[in-house]
């Protein structure tokens, strides 16, 4: 058996330590579960670490102060009045949070609690405003031709003469796009802007505009002592980001760039890879609607980070929530998926819809279906967290097919069922009795024998009595789950020529 990546990246780094990994997201829209790959595989190389006694922290920077690049699909046509302004200084596009930037962050923050990770959280804007970045500002300034030259020499593009690291939140219109660096004070702690809405003015550097992203990224490397950081191939690409920061990190702020762990998208399937800005995104909050925490973990802990995840969350989500269930897949990945420690869950997630949708809402009555079927009921908490999942799965993602109502009258169509079906049903009536989930299973497959029916057949009779149609969840579990006088009765009425 191979060794789990985030061990085998663990491994090469246990002897650098102590660690800091870290991770960063722009909140400018909701945040995705391909954005979710970022801090997960981050909290497995934590998870890792720590296990061999290195001593490592994860922290997550929200890139709040970054500006509004455009008048994404999801935003009001109003708010193009704000774009070039930091999202922190933004108000919130419904009006329920303290600011543009909160209104996609907290929820972001509330899942990956949910998720089991732990982070020290960091808010791009309050690091600037306290003042962090000053002295990397005053080095960026002073150095700016330096910088100039390292992006040009790796980036292979020009840059401008009147090119800044700096950019100036405009005082007048409060723009950082817009502004032109003119001069700056290292001793003062300002810098000196015009701005093409006419205004020009001075602005601190605690909290008076940002370093450009090539530059903020590897500013934050020794502000905050980062030594391993996981970001989205497209800040990998030749020239990129993560190539210019490193030149930029080791010449200008003299410190080692992190070890880079590039990871792939996550592709929905159907729809394709997720970014915020398309608004194309199933929310990581939505995801966690239908998917339990540590499922959703287990997706993308068990894929290395290079590997292209492709998400199916319809019928496939079944099998990979009982892939994690009965601990089927990899040892190690199931183990830094786990959240609670808790073992096996023995409830199949397939069984689970078939319960939710006898059940219909009724808390009580999907208890007793499980417990019919011969199932465990005392881990309550995890059992109505998968019912709530499996709810919301079958409104939004399942296949019409696995979806059924158990008819409270004797549906018409069983008029259609042969004699030799009716005998079958009525022995069925007979010989239910007590039997388990199983044993009913294996009893229709006899009765198709002993009556001369075709099996697929005879299934198709049983369901037809129950949904009125020819399909249904596995049969033995389906009837076992409801109460055995109302199985018995409706057979019965089944079994009577019209
Ligand atoms: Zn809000
Ligand atoms: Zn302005």
């Amino acid at each position: 058996m191979s060794i789990h990546w985030a061990d085998v990246i663990a491994k090469e780094l246990e002897d650098r330590g102590p660690h800091t990994i870290a991770t960063g997201i722009t909140p400018s829209g909701p945040v995705h579960i391909g954005n979710m790959r970022e801090v997960m595989t981050a909290d497995a190389v934590y998870r890792a670490l720590s296990d061999k006694g290195v001593e490592a922290r994860l922290i997550y920077i929200a890139d709040n102060f970054d500006r509004l690049r455009r008048l994404y699909p999801f935003l009001p046509e109003s708010f193009k009045e704000h774009i070039g302004k930091p999202l922190s200084e933004i108000p919130c596009p419904t009006g329920c949070c303290n600011s543009y930037a909160d209104h996609f962050l907290n929820p972001f923050l509330e899942s990956m609690e949910k998720l089991g990770i732990k982070p020290q959280v960091y808010k791009a804007d309050a690091l600037y405003k306290e003042g962090k970045f000053v002295e990397a500002i005053k080095t960026a300034l002073i150095r700016r031709d330096d910088i100039a030259r390292i992006l040009k020499e790796v980036s292979g593009r020009d840059v401008p003469d009147n090119w800044s690291p700096f950019q100036a939140i405009c005082q007048s219109c409060g723009r950082t796009n817009t502004t032109q660096v003119i001069g700056f004070s290292p001793e003062a702690e300002t810098v000196d802007y015009e701005c093409s809405c006419g205004s020009t003015g001075k602005v601190s550097m605690r909290g008076g505009g940002k370093l450009v992203w090539r530059v903020d990224w590897p500013a934050r490397w020794p502000i905050f002592r980062v030594t391993i950081e996981p970001f989205g191939k497209d800040h990998a690409t030749a020239g990129g980001s993560y190539d210019t920061g490193k030149r930029i990190s080791e010449e200008i702020y003299k410190y080692p760039a992190p070890y880079p762990i590039v990871y792939e998208w996550i592709h929905l399937k159907g729809v394709g890879a997720m970014h915020s800005s398309t608004g194309i995104v199933v929310t990581i909050n939505e995801m966690l609607d239908v998917v339990p925490p540590e499922v959703l973990r287990y997706l993308i802990i068990r894929n290395k980070p290079e590997k292209h995840i492709e998400f199916d969350p319809a019928l496939p989500l079944l099998n990979l929530v009982d892939e994690y269930d009965q601990r089927k897949g990899d040892a190690r990945a199931l183990e830094l998926s786990s959240i609670s420690g808790s073992g096996p869950f023995d409830i199949p997630f397939r069984h689970m819809v078939t319960a939710v949708q006898i059940a219909r809402g009724d808390r009580d009555l999907l208890i007793k279906a499980l417990q019919r079927s011969g199932y465990e009921t005392s881990r309550m908490d995890e059992i109505l967290g998968r019912a709530a999942n499996v709810e919301k799965w079958l409104d939004r993602y399942a296949p019409s097919f696995v979806k059924f109502q158990v008819k409270e009258q004797l549906p018409a169509a069983v008029n259609n069922l042969s004699p030799e079906e009716r005998k079958g049903i009525a022995l069925l009536a007979d010989r239910i009795n007590e039997k388990s989930a199983a044993e009913i299973h294996d009893l229709v497959y006899t009765i198709a024998k002993e009556t001369g029916t075709d099996s697929k057949k005879f299934f198709q009779a049983v369901y037809i009595a129950f949904l009125g149609d020819r399909q249904g969840p596995k049969l033995g579990w389906f009837l076992a789950s409801m109460d055995r006088e109302f199985v018995k009765s409706r057979l019965i009425q089944a079994s009577i020529p019209k």
